[in-house]
């Protein structure tokens, strides 16, 4: 199908995209990468009378690291994130989730802006930025407002960012130092949407844990942090009887939803099976062990 009529702005700073969006009274769509709006216009899923284009404003493109984070423009293509050197030695588990974001000319246009502001539940990038407790600046036709990704996702398809508003920018705090990571995940084919997964981030001293977070999508209606699976973890060593506790306590934490891909009850069973790996994983790398890097999931991924 060809989408509805609508005009096309092409502002040049955010000041300009902001007065359109107020300009346009609730009739304005802001376009960043066009990879998730353009099918919904297409099967006329939204109708909106003025698109406006943001790929020209040139500070949201923007690609710094700041106090050991990095702070990074919401056009930021998902390419870059898997490429860039800054993000595999600041967050490796950012650049392992990005591997199983759709295709490579998917990624090529598709932006963090967009992808957090879409907010599909099954998305990497949501759950990326409530695992790295991420700080999403939103411009607003009253200045700007930051909102902490836990904040953020306030259903599916629906973040905290409302119609004459715009994401400017995300900052991704440092982690703490020497933290073990994982992610894993299981989609059906490669480049689709995930069935479920889980990243992992830990930090161990004496053979306990000190911090851990653990972050899951694809079994509700926003990526979650299971903090109930992290306080059982906490000051303990992760193995045996804890890993048990935590498996059991992580399928408990979920409310999937039984949709066409898979069964609530095939969610909650899956979940605890990654959640599994990734706390292995996590454990064996903030314990300094070597672990190739990338996740091990089944399920398809690694295309291209
Ligand atoms: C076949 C296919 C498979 C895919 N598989 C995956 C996958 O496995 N995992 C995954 O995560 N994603 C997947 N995607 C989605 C893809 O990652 C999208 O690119 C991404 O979700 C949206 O980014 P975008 O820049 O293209 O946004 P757009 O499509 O341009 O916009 C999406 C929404 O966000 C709004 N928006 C965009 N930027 C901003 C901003 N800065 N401020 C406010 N609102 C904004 C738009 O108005 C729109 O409502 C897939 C897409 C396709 C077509």
């Amino acid at each position: 199908m060809k989408p509805p009529k609508f005009d096309y702005l092409r502002p040049a700073t955010v000041p300009e995209a902001i007065d359109a969006l107020v300009a346009a009274e609730g009739g304005g769509k802001i376009i960043a990468g066009g990879q998730s709006l353009m099918p919904m216009l297409n099967f006329r899923l939204l109708n909106p009378t003025v698109l406006i284009d943001i790929n020209r404003i040139a500070e949201l493109s923007s690609f710094r690291e700041e106090d050991g984070g990095l702070r990074i423009g919401s056009l930021t293509r998902h390419h870059k994130l898997e490429t860039s050197d800054a993000v595999k030695r600041l967050f490796p588990v950012l650049n392992a989730a990005m591997a199983h974001v759709a295709h490579l000319a998917i990624r090529n246009r598709g932006t963090i802006g967009g992808s957090i502001t879409h907010a599909d539940p099954a998305a990497e990038l949501p759950m990326m930025m409530v695992l790295l407790e991420s700080e999403i600046t939103i411009a607003t036709p009253r200045g700007s407002r930051v909102v902490a990704a836990e904040d953020f996702f306030l259903g599916a398809l629906t973040s905290a960012v409302e119609e004459d508003e715009l994401v400017t920018e995300i900052y991704l705090p440092a982690l703490p130092p020497n933290a073990g990571w994982a992610f894993e995940e299981v989609a059906r084919r490669a480049g689709d949407f995930a069935l479920a997964a889980v990243g992992v981030i830990m930090t161990v001293e004496d053979g306990r844990v000190t911090h851990s977070r653990v972050g899951v999508m694809g079994v509700g209606d926003t990526p979650l942090r299971l903090f109930d699976v992290e306080t059982v973890l906490y000051d303990e060593a992760c193995e045996g009887g804890i890993l048990d506790q935590a498996i059991e306590v992580a399928r408990a934490s979920v409310a999937p939803a039984t949709d066409l891909h898979a069964s609530a009850d095939y969610r909650r069973h899956l979940l605890g099976v990654l959640v599994k790996r990734a706390l292995q994983t996590a454990w064996l790398r903030a314990n300094g062990k070597d672990v190739a890097s990338g996740s091990s999931s089944s399920g398809g991924h690694h295309h291209e």
